[in-house]
This record gives C-alpha cells, sequence and structure tokens, in this order.
C-alpha cells in the first residue's frame, strides 16, 4: 500500500500517522521527495482501511499494491482449486455440469428431469427449494418439501444436489441434506450469512451479485474463506448494464480476470446471464472457449408451465445437443467433458 502525503504536510503529521500505521501493525519507509511525502506500508495491509487513511487531511491519495483479499488469492495459493464432491469434481480437467429446473416443484418434475440430465451428462443436479423473487406474490418455493425432493432425486440418481440457501437459521439442514450450498446473487454481501456459512466445511457455490465487481465478489468469497471454508465455486451469472434486452449481461471476461487472481473455480451460469431459452447455447459455448470450469444451466421438461424462470430454462433434448457441441469446445481450451 502507498500513501501519498498532500505537499507542505508538517513532519509532525507524518510522524503521527506513522505511528499509528505502526500501531496497526505495518511498516512504514517513507520516500521524501521535494515536494511530497510518500510513505510505502510493508506487511498485511489487509486490515487497513483505506477510508480511514482518507479521512486523514493530510492524505492526497491511498494506492493498493496487493489485492485485499488474502485466502482467496492465487499469490498465496498457485495451485487451482478442486472440489471433490463425493466423487464428481469442479475445478479439474473435467468441467462440472450442473443442470436440473430453476425450482422444484414436484417429485414427477425433480426425479424426471434429473434422470434425464443425468442420461445426457450432467455431474450435478440443481434445483431451487427456497426461491428469491422480486414479488412477494410470485412462487417461493416448496422450502422444506423441496430439500426432501432433491434427497430424493439424489437417492434415485446419485447426482450430487446444489440448492439456494437464504437464511442463516437454515444452515443447520442444509448442511445435513445439501451437498453444495448456494448464495444466490442477491444473498453475496448478505455479509452475516457469509460469516456464518465460513464456519460449515460445505462447498459453498457463491454466485456474483448483481452490481458486484469482481473484487467486491472475491471479497465476499474471502468472508467464507476467513470463516475456515476454503470450499467456494465461484459463479458468474451476468450483471446489471444499461443493455436491457438480455435479463444481464453476461461478463465473460470476468473468467480470465478472476482466473488471473484467484485459484478458485469458477462456472458460469448463462441461463440467468441471458433470461432467454435460446441464447443459452451460444453463451454455454462461450462460457467454455474463456476457460470456464463449469457450467449451471436451468433445464425443464415442460417450460411453457415451469413455475419459474421457464422462459430460460430449455428442454432436456437441447440440453444434449448442446453438452455434444461442448466436448469439441473444451477439448480445444485442454479440459474434458
Ligand atoms: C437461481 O439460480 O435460480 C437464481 C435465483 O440465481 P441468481 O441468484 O443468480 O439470480
Ligand atoms: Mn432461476
Amino acid at each position: 500500500m502507498v500513501v501519498t502525503m498532500k505537499q507542505g504536510t508538517p513532519q509532525s503529521e507524518i510522524d503521527k500517522l506513522s505511528a499509528a500505521l505502526v500501531a496497526r501493525g505495518v511498516e512504514v519507509s517513507p520516500i521524501v521527495g521535494t515536494d511530497v511525502v510518500i510513505l510505502g506500508l510493508v506487511g498485511d495491509t489487509s486490515k487497513i482501511d483505506d477510508t480511514w487513511l482518507e479521512a486523514n487531511r493530510n492524505v492526497a491519495r491511498v494506492q493498493h499494491i496487493s489485492e485485499p483479499f488474502k485466502k482467496a488469492n492465487k499469490k498465496f495459493h498457485p495451485e487451482p482449486t478442486i472440489l471433490d464432491i463425493n466423487g464428481a469434481r469442479i475445478g479439474g480437467e473435467r468441467l462440472a455440469v450442473i443442470a436440473g429446473p430453476c425450482s422444484v416443484e414436484s417429485e414427477e418434475q425433480l426425479c424426471g428431469i434429473a434422470q434425464e440430465v443425468k442420461a445426457l451428462g450432467a455431474n450435478f443436479l440443481r434445483g431451487g427449494a427456497f426461491k428469491p423473487r422480486t414479488s412477494p406474490y410470485a412462487f417461493q418455493g416448496l422450502k422444506y418439501d423441496g430439500l426432501e425432493l432433491l434427497m430424493e432425486a439424489r437417492a434415485q440418481t446419485g447426482l450430487p444436489i446444489v440448492t439456494e440457501i437464504m437464511a442463516p437459521h437454515d444452515i443447520e439442514i442444509f448442511e445435513q441434506d445439501v451437498d453444495i450450498i448456494q448464495v444466490g446473487a442477491r444473498n453475496m454481501q448478505n455479509f452475516d450469512l457469509l460469516r456464518e456459512l465460513g464456519r460449515t466445511k460445505k462447498p459453498i457455490l457463491l454466485k456474483r451479485g448483481l452490481s458486484a465487481t469482481i473484487e467486491e465478489w472475491l471479497m465476499s468469497a474471502e468472508y467464507i474463506m476467513a470463516g475456515g471454508n476454503e470450499n467456494v465455486v465461484l459463479c458468474e451469472r451476468g450483471i446489471r448494464t444499461f443493455e436491457n434486452f438480455t435479463r444481464n449481461t453476461l461478463d465473460l471476461s470476468a473468467i480470465p480476470a478472476v482466473k488471473s487472481m484467484s485459484h478458485l473455480p469458477v462456472v458460469v451460469d448463462p441461463s440467468h446471464a441471458t433470461g432467454k431459452w435460446w441464447m443459452v447455447e451460444s453463451l454455454a459455448r462461450a462460457a467454455v472457449a474463456v476457460g470456464a470450469d463449469g457450467l449451471i444451466i436451468e433445464v425443464h421438461n415442460d417450460p411453457a408451465n415451469a413455475l419459474c424462470d421457464g422462459q430460460q430454462s430449455i428442454k432436456p433434448k437441447v440440453f444434449g445437443e448442446l453438452l455434444d457441441q461442448l466436448r469439441p469446445i473444451a477439448a480445444a481450451v485442454g479440459r474434458k467433458l
């Protein structure tokens, strides 16, 4: 971290600030120029808040040299993280394919879709039991009954299950019942929830917030990891931009960007990113081409009558065709499906 002092700052003020920084556990190396003084801070600067420094009236500028996330940082963990969930992996050579309906609707619906996607090549089943809906009048999910149905679908297919948690009071039951706990875009900065999830050992699928920067997203991963749970998978699901043709704008550049900074696996959700079923295939192809570690795709047997997100759900047949298209793309970037 580098702190540039304002021109003409009295030495006594520089000494005062330096002493306060030393008290916070960093070494301070001043560089004295003809006009300005620059303080180079060395050591663990993660606990030094920029805004505290900027509040000092003698400080002109604060610059970071290293990222504020440590556990998620590739610098301290150069090997890519590979999660193993009952034998199904996320982060290795083989791409993770998470598929299933937006929400769990019935045993027949979920188990039927689970059998189909499994036969076509999915290695995880998704399905929302607790749904974060924009309208309080929209279907909110089958909740605990939905978790039971997910467990039934897992028993029938062997697919590990991925489902969204909304509240910290459900962590115990999710820990027992679920294989990967999803944190939805709307909860990416629910810090109490993240902190509590840090106390578990369950893999967490952390979706990028609707308007979150890459750094904010990695800082949310850091919340979970700082609590002791390093089993985090990031999920790019599109961000809000001025464009409104698509539901969100898929930030494909986030994948190589995150991979340059972090060892955590990143999967892409082309369903929520586009909000249109007919765009899912092309963006899934693009995601694999830019180096995503997997995909999470909404698949429904009867999208026209789905209780949630039918407009962006593909049918099992299209899902199968998509996986066939992805195989050569995966091979071209050194991955397998
Ligand atoms: C979902 O996966 O069904 C979902 C609600 O996603 P997001 O949090 O990305 O909107
Ligand atoms: Mn959905």
